[in-house]
């Protein structure tokens, strides 16, 4: 058993009680899959020895993790000195800019603002987002690393259109639509509010949902939600689906794609 959101909720009493300091039990169960806190934090949690065992390993793996997490930034970093940030600034939507004899490419992260400063041989990544870490900054240096070309296509497609992402689609379904769903099912105006904070675009045309909306995680990779609110006296429950621009992949590979979708879910839920 993997654990994600769904899996952890599975084991509060879904109370939404607050004691462990988190405003519902999915928002908690959320927390405690990024590391950010443990199981003891509810009185009421009831799980088997196993899945103690799987939270304990989760939590012990961290250390070991942040190696390849600062490792990987430290390959695209050498990759990134051989790209001309003057080129791909355009296609990418960033604004460049040279200050006290550094490059910088500008963009917008979410609501947030990160620069990318080349100097000799050093790539430094910053950014306002209070809790900016080296997940996005991989995020980031992907996205210019790839710089992609073709522009957006304005057309929308679901994950399983996209060639080789049968265990991606998983993952987006596990670790991003169904946390949405649970956490968001009977308060669409919750939801309403909290894009608008996070600077998203509610559309109006072509909504054949309850609820859409456009995130823009990065300048060229907006990502759609389509919501279904519940409908308890029809016996229908909330649903979610996440789609992406056409060419989304000339932006991002699929596995910064689901990272991209889970930065958007964590920024909602946690807001
Ligand atoms: S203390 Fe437990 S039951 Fe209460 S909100 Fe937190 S996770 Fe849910």
């Amino acid at each position: 058993m993997k654990l994600s959101p769904i899996t952890v909720v599975s084991k509060t009493p879904r109370t939404n009680c607050g004691e462990c300091g988190y405003p519902t039990c999915i928002s908690f169960a959320t927390a405690l899959t990024r590391r950010k806190v443990y199981y003891t934090k509810c009185p009421y949690f009831k799980a088997d020895e196993k899945f103690i065992k799987l939270i304990d390993q989760l939590f012990v793996s961290e250390e070991k993790e942040k190696k390849p997490g600062i490792s990987a930034v430290t390959l695209i970093e050498k990759r990134l000195k051989y790209k001309n940030f003057k080129e791909i600034a355009e296609p990418l939507g960033c604004k460049y800019y040279e200050e006290n004899g550094k490059e910088i490419l500008e963009l917008n992260y979410l609501k947030y603002t990160a620069r990318v400063l080349k100097y000799r041989d050093v790539i430094e990544v910053e950014s306002n987002k209070k809790d900016f870490d080296v997940w996005d900054k991989i995020l980031i240096l992907n996205y210019l690393h790839f710089a992609g070309k073709s522009g957006l296509s304005g057309e929308w497609i679901a994950m399983e259109e996209m060639p080789n992402s049968i265990s991606k689609v998983k993952a987006l379904k596990r670790d991003c639509e169904e946390p949405l769903k649970e956490y968001f099912a009977g308060k669409k105006e919750l939801l309403k509010e909290r894009v608008k904070n996070l600077s998203g675009k509610i559309l109006k045309e072509g909504c054949q949902s309850d609820l859409c909306f456009v995130i823009n995680v990065l300048p060229m990779v907006p990502i759609r939600v389509n919501f279904w609110d519940e409908m308890p006296e029809e016996g229908f429950d909330a649903n979610v689906k996440f789609l992406f621009d056409k060419n989304a992949l000339d932006y991002l590979d699929l596995e910064a794609l689901v990272f991209a979708s889970e930065k958007v879910v964590s920024e909602l839920i946690e807001e």
